[in-house]
């Protein structure tokens, strides 16, 4: 890889910065949950300038510029900690162009691309969050409708969202990954509730019931039973767009802005440690673009993208715990910044994949070596 960002796309990440302005440490990075009210209104000033479609293509509806304009967006959205990659434009939106009916295109691609429509993402249940060919929750078609049966858990974002990226089953009991469809469900259908779950960083996930909820056959998104080589594109999406270098830059510099206000760093031991962790941060930015490469010139990076999760999490979890290690119990103090980074790792490492999973992937997809998702 011999990567460079044009002048034209170096200009772009001056104006994302100037534009950030106002929103740098929102946290709605951290903490969508929370921060949703002023997340959505920044989303929805981003859509003003065509910004959550910006790597669309124009016939679509959007700017039509290089996937590498929204590559800088959400590293400088990471960097200033105001908001991840909505997942509507990141994932649902770009499964929908590759995927969608020019109908469904028309349909579900405007309120997205206006901040008008948010998704969360429903595949995890208790029983299938690795293995999600072992998915149960039911959708059988009775007339035009589907009628969904089951339950999802760990759904981000899902109290505040207006839709639901459901995966399930439309085959037999045992059909595993050729009996899986993708449907757009909406979150105030009947029969459908969400329960909060609590989580280490007082945000929350969710777990969400659907008892009879009918879904017009319409919203299905792609061939029934084929969603799995749909989703193989979508996961590397989210690995990539969700995990964005600029959160893991900030990560260190605030750990080092920290180390120097309790004056830790007259310590080489400590130097040392914060310039090993450079060197990490490095190698999870490269691991971002070597992914963006090969968006760009039309490689797989199914096996980037989740090597991109590693090193990105993995180096959030170093940094914390380095801050734990040399600020001792002036790192613990609750809400304080290395304390949140560290209960944030700690958890960062599972969804999207675990790490393990992750592993797997990176020795099937880039070594060849087989076995299961
Ligand atoms: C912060 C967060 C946000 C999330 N958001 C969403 C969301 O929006 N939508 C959604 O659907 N889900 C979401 N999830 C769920 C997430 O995708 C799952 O938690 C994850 O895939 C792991 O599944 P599990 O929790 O069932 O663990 P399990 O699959 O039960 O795994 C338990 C442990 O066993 C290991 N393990 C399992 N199988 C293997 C294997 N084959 N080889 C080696 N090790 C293995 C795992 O690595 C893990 O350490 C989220 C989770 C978190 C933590």
């Amino acid at each position: 890889m011999n990567f460079s960002f044009s002048s034209e796309e170096e200009s772009f990440r001056q104006e994302v910065i100037d534009f950030l302005r106002p929103y740098r440490d929102l946290e709605g990075f951290i903490q969508q949950g929370e921060k949703w009210a002023q997340v959505e209104a920044l989303f929805r000033a981003m859509a003003e300038r065509g910004w959550l479609s910006i790597a669309w293509a124009e016939s679509e509806g959007g700017l039509g510029k290089s996937i590498a304009f929204e590559y800088i967006l959400w590293d400088e959205f990471g960097y200033a900690r105001a908001a991840r990659n909505p997942l509507s434009a990141g994932i649902v939106a770009k499964t929908l162009i590759r995927h969608g009916s020019p109908e469904q295109k028309a349909r579900w691609l405007p309120p997205i691309r206006s901040g008008d429509a948010h998704y969360s993402l429903a595949y995890s249940e208790p029983e299938a969050g690795s293995d999600l060919a072992a998915v149960r929750t039911r959708a059988d078609l009775d007339g035009d409708a589907y009628v969904i049966r089951g339950e999802k858990c760990w759904q981000s974002y899902a109290q505040n969202m207006d839709y639901f990226w459901l995966l399930a089953r439309t085959g037999d009991l045992d059909s595993r990954a050729r009996g899986l469809s993708l449907l757009i469900v909406d979150r105030h259908a009947e029969g459908l509730r969400i329960e909060p779950l609590p989580t280490l960083d007082g945000d929350q996930l969710n777990a969400v019931f659907f008892d009879g909820v009918r879904v017009p056959a319409s919203h299905r998104i792609g061939p029934e039973n084929q969603a799995w080589a749909i989703m193989g594109e979508a996961l590397a999406d989210e690995r990539h767009i969700q995990f964005p270098a600029g959160r893991v830059r900030r990560d260190l510099d605030d750990v080092c802005d920290w180390a120097e206000a309790h004056e830790l760093t007259g310590d080489p031991a400590v130097r040392a440690r914060l310039g090993g962790l450079a060197a990490e941060v490095r190698e999870a930015e490269m691991h971002s673009l070597n992914v963006l490469d090969a968006m760009i010139h039309g490689r797989q990076a199914t096996a980037a993208a989740a090597a991109n999760k590693i090193a990105h999490t993995l180096a959030c979890q170093s940094i914390a715990r380095a801050a734990m290690d040399f600020g001792g119990e002036l790192a613990l103090v609750m809400g304080d910044r290395p304390e949140l980074l560290w209960r944030l790792s700690l958890w960062e490492t599972i969804g999207g994949g675990t790490t393990e999973i992750m592993r797997s992937v990176v020795a099937r997809e880039a070594l060849g070596l087989g076995g299961n998702r």
